[in-house]
């Protein structure tokens, strides 16, 4: 099984990529959460990327690429990952194709959980006040949505032609929305 999560900023990816991995018995991998770990950890990657999380910006394809290509190379992997943030450019979508195709697998399909956007910011500024995220001002939240639009939104439409794309409605219960993912999934592997 191999499946990507997409989504604006707040729109739940995290929370449920783990519960969806955990369904299937594979990894979440998390972009965003492993430059944080390296930030946390001051590493050379970590040093590169903060400059533009904390402005919101996306991390450069090369070091993002790269990145994304060692983690997937790892044994916990060869069954199959869930992918949370990654691909978010079109550039990024031709590097793991090209990662995929080169373990000679394909990809099962693409989650993009959808939020109302008044709903997105109330939950980022929630998220602020409890965990302390450095990105979540309200300054930098309204930067990393522009972002989301003009450079991850067009890779919906790569996804649908693909006929990979399930769209999900974000908003509801925890379990709701994981159902919602699980019966969107199961569309798509049966066609
Ligand atoms: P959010 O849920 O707000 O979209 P993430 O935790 O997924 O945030 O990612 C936090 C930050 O990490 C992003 O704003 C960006 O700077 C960086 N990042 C994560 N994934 C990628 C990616 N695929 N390409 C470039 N930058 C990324």
């Amino acid at each position: 099984m191999r499946i990507l999560f997409m989504g604006p900023p707040g729109a739940g990816k995290g929370t449920q990529a783990e519960i969806v991995a955990g369904h299937f018995g594979i990894p979440a991998i998390s972009t965003g959460d492993i430059f944080r770990a390296n930030v946390a950890q001051d590493t050379e990657l970590g040093v590169e990327a903060k400059r533009f999380m904390d402005a919101g910006e996306y991390v450069p394809d090369e070091v993002t690429n790269l990145m994304v290509r060692n983690r997937i190379d790892e044994q916990d992997a060869e069954k199959g990952f869930l992918l949370d943030g990654y691909p978010r450019t079109l550039a990024q979508v031709d590097e793991l194709d090209g990662m995929i195709r080169h373990t000679g697998h394909r990809l099962d399909g693409v989650v993009v959980l959808t939020v109302d956007p008044v709903e997105l910011v109330a939950r980022l500024t929630a998220r602020a006040e409890s965990e302390g995220r450095a990105d979540d001002t309200e300054d930098v939240i309204r930067r990393r949505q522009e972002v989301y639009t003009e450079q991850t939104e067009p890779l919906i439409e790569v996804y649908r032609q693909r006929g990979l794309l399930c769209e999900v409605d974000g908003l509801g219960e925890v379990e709701e929305v994981t159902q919602r993912i699980l019966d969107a999934l199961a569309g798509v592997e049966e066609s």
